[in-house]
């Protein structure tokens, strides 16, 4: 099925370290930093380096400065120390350090999606947190909060079983999970964190607890989806799901081809089975002409697939396609987002719609200078009822505008062109994004209702009266005294 042209493939690989990204920040936010005032604390914080057995990083140590850095790098985190926990014991240790010294921590394995919020917290990287198991015969899994989803998918494809995975291999597990994360599988099997059963976590008292709708059912329904505000998690555990049979791919056309891409997008998503997802592309990659491309995942056989993308096959001029039957630990390949890190910044709304006007609207923006336009079908499963604070989304497609942000002086034109796509589909604009793919200059008031909102800002302060634990969209942020 491939239809490359002469050295475009080469330059697409090339370039493609630096697209297709979403989520991620935009630059340093104006951010309340919160909590902490009230208590006593120390003066420097070499105290670390006798409290925990993992790595300590301080201001100038060698590697410091790597450290601090987030894998999105529009961001520059001004932190206090950077620490590896050994293990789930040595959490422990850290909580109690930051609660007897008045300091905050802020969880950040990777730095996908930082913000400005982290600025003076002690920043916790969870790599030795490695754990992994997989159980074929209760399709489940356990895994540490230094997981990432490759490393999942990888281990669970033998089994003929997927996670609820999102684009991105080297995207970590728990963080996606904590914000909802949004699924090549979601219309399947909802969010992400309707999968998950339980959290291992240690809590603002340093007390090392498990949570289950059972055990703590506020807490439960709060992490999933409501972000990493409450305790630090050390370990989380899900269900898989069947995926005996999985097809997906990439086609791409000359950017010539975009509304006659964009009606075949429309017309499969409006009846597409649950199995079957979509996401509609408008791509500048520097040396190579603008395209536009439809990636997609199908759960079961290539043939069934086949039929169901009738509309898109009809399109010819392809100058890429890899759609295939793939095993699930091959899904990170789909999209072939950047791995190493990067200076991405993105808007991403939920949209209520996606109208004839509004496909219109959409073609005749120009994207210069955004190197990604995306639109991705949602409804199924996620419209459905999910008793988490992620919630039911009834928008049937999102809109994600894409920059690569290699200088801070680059903003202004990005967001220009962001508000004016923004302003082009005002009639079906949400107002609202996903939890995880918020961007440093959105809250948490962004991606919630005011009713879900105002439920985990009581939880917060509940779990964490002293606001010891810093999320990258901390719920309190806006609230009397912050
Ligand atoms: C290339 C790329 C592709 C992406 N694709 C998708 C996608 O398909 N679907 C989707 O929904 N999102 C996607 N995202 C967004 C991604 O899910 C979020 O950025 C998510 O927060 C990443 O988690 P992380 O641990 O990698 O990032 P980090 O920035 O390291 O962590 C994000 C936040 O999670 C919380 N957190 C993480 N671990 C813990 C812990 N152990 N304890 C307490 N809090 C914790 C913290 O609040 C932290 O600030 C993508 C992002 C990128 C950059």
């Amino acid at each position: 099925m491939s239809a490359g042209q002469g050295g475009w493939s080469r330059r697409f690989e090339l370039s493609r370290r630096h697209l297709f990204a979403i989520g991620g920040g935009l630059a340093v936010a104006a951010c309340s930093p919160v909590g902490g005032a009230e208590r006593a604390e120390p003066a420097d914080d070499s105290g670390l380096r006798s409290a925990v057995r993992g790595r300590v990083l301080l201001p100038g140590d060698a590697g410091f400065d790597r450290a601090r850095t987030p894998w999105n790098l529009t961001v520059d985190q001004s932190v206090r120390a950077v620490v590896e926990p050994a293990d789930a014991d040595d959490a422990v240790a850290l909580v109690r350090y930051a609660r007897d010294t008045g300091r905050d921590l802020a969880v950040q394995p990777n730095g996908h999606n930082p913000s400005a919020a982290v600025n003076g917290t002690i920043l916790v990287r969870t790599r030795a947190l490695n754990e992994l198991r997989i159980d074929p015969a209760t399709r489940s899994a356990r895994v540490g909060a230094g997981v990432s989803w490759g490393q999942v998918q990888a281990a669970a494809s033998g089994h003929g079983l997927t996670g609820v995975a999102g684009s991105s291999p080297a995207v970590g597990v728990t963080g996606y999970t904590l914000g909802g994360g949004l699924s090549w599988f979601a219309r399947r099997f909802g969010w992400a964190s309707d999968s998950v059963t339980a959290f291992d976590i240690v809590d603002a008292d340093a007390t090392a607890r498990r949570v289950t709708k059972t055990s703590d059912p506020e807490l439960f329904w709060a992490l999933r989806g409501g972000g990493g505000d409450h305790a630090l998690i050390t370990a989380t555990e899900f269900d898989l799901h069947p995926a005996p049979a999985l097809y997906g791919g990439k086609m791409v056309w000359p950017v010539a081809l975009a509304a006659r891409v964009l009606a075949a997008f429309r017309e499969i998503t409006a009846s597409a089975p649950d199995e079957l997802t979509l996401w509609w592309s408008l791509l500048r990659v520097p040396d190579a002409p603008p395209m536009v491309a439809v990636d997609l995942t199908y759960l079961g056989e290539a043939g069934a697939a086949e039929t169901l993308l009738r509309p898109l096959d009809r399109i010819e001029g392809r100058l890429r396609d890899t759609r295939r039957s793939m095993p699930p630990a091959e899904l990170g390949t789909i999209v072939g987002e950047p791995t190493d890190p990067s200076p991405i910044s993105s808007h991403i709304e939920l949209l209520t719609a996606l109208t004839d006007a509004d496909a219109v609207n959409l073609l005749a923006e120009p994207m210069d200078p955004l190197v990604g336009v995306q639109v991705r079908h949602l409804g199924g499963a996620l419209a459905r009822p999910s008793d988490s604070a992620a919630g039911a989304v009834t928008a049937p497609y999102y809109l994600g505008l894409i920059a690569v942000q290699p200088a801070p002086a680059a903003a202004a034109a990005n967001e220009d062109r962001v508000a004016k796509f923004l302003g082009a589909l005002e009639q079906s604009r949400s107002r609202r994004t996903p939890r995880t793919l918020l961007g440093p200059r959105q809250t948490a008031a962004d991606a919630f209702g005011s009713d879900t909102l105002n439920r985990l800002r009581d939880i917060k302060r509940r779990s964490d009266p002293k606001d010891l634990f810093r999320s990258n969209f901390p719920v309190l942020n806006g609230t009397a005294g912050r």
